[in-house]
């Protein structure tokens, strides 16, 4: 029960990676905040899951991309919970394509949900955890803001782009104590895998050394340690979980 009494907003968290998290979180004693968009029945499902452990849960319907929504949500749980302990930047979506024959809505809706979500929601609960001089985030990255993938110029281009916020915000954010760090999942099973082809998965997978796709749970290891008191001394990292992939 390592975070017991604490409170963890997850963005995305209804599905996937975030809903891992979310879970871990929920595990360890967290009272915790499923942010979600589209789908509320999943949200709940979730919030169900996380109060059996005993710990409090809600769902909050907020596009991290909107900066008054993100406002709002941010004064919800406020009213909720009183504080935002630990932000967990997961939100994000792929909108994959050629470059040449990218739709420029493409481009920006990847940017403004991978990049700017993670802005906002940074900037709006990192206000508060600077005059509490205490909080800590995790942002969710990938290996290709690392690697680039050909046919992923926007979401790599996000994703890099979130590697060079983490690291800035952890500058800023260190006079106060607050740790900014970043985990880059390499493939792993989740919806937005599922859509790739059999072959396309049978061939990211060959380049793993650990032969399999991730799972969610393994990537929601490392953001509980890097929110945890057992990477105290860590802020700005970028901790690849990808199975060795980019080795
Ligand atoms: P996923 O299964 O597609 O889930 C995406 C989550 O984000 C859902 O909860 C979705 O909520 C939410 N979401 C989408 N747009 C949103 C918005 N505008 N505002 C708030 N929430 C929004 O994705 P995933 O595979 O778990 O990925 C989670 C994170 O890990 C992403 O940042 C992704 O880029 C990163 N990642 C994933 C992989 C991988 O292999 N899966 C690898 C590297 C990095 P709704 O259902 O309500 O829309």
């Amino acid at each position: 029960m390592i975070f017991s009494g604490k409170t963890v907003l997850v963005t995305g968290g209804s599905r996937g990676i975030g809903k891992s998290v979310a879970l871990a979180y929920g595990a360890e004693g967290a009272n915790v905040v499923v942010n979600y968009t589209s789908n509320p029945q999943k949200a709940e499902e979730v919030v169900a899951e996380i109060k059996a452990f005993g710990v409090e849960a809600m769902a909050i319907s907020c596009d991290v991309s909107d900066d008054s929504a993100v406002e709002r949500m941010i004064e919800t749980i406020e009213k909720e919970f009183h504080t935002i302990d630990i932000l967990v930047n997961n939100a994000g979506v792929t909108r994959d394509g050629l470059l040449i024959r990218m739709k420029d809505s493409d481009w920006d809706q990847v940017m403004d949900i991978n990049l700017k979500g993670t802005y906002l929601c940074t900037k709006h609960v990192g206000k508060r955890m600077l005059k509490r001089k205490s909080g800590n985030i995790v942002n969710i990255t990938s290996v290709v803001g690392l690697t680039g993938n050909a046919g992923q110029s926007n979401y790599s281009a996000s994703k890099a782009g979130v590697i060079g916020f983490t690291k800035s915000v952890a500058k800023e954010f260190a006079v106060r104590q607050i740790r900014v760090n970043a985990v880059a999942p390499g493939f792993i099973a989740t919806d937005m895998t599922e859509k790739l082809s059999q072959e396309v998965i049978e061939t990211y997978k060959t380049a793993i050394p650990l032969g399999r796709m991730g799972d969610p749970e393994d990537v929601a290891k490392a953001v509980l340690f890097l929110s945890s008191d057992q990477s105290s001394y860590m802020t700005g990292q970028i901790i690849t979980v990808d199975g060795g992939m980019t080795l």
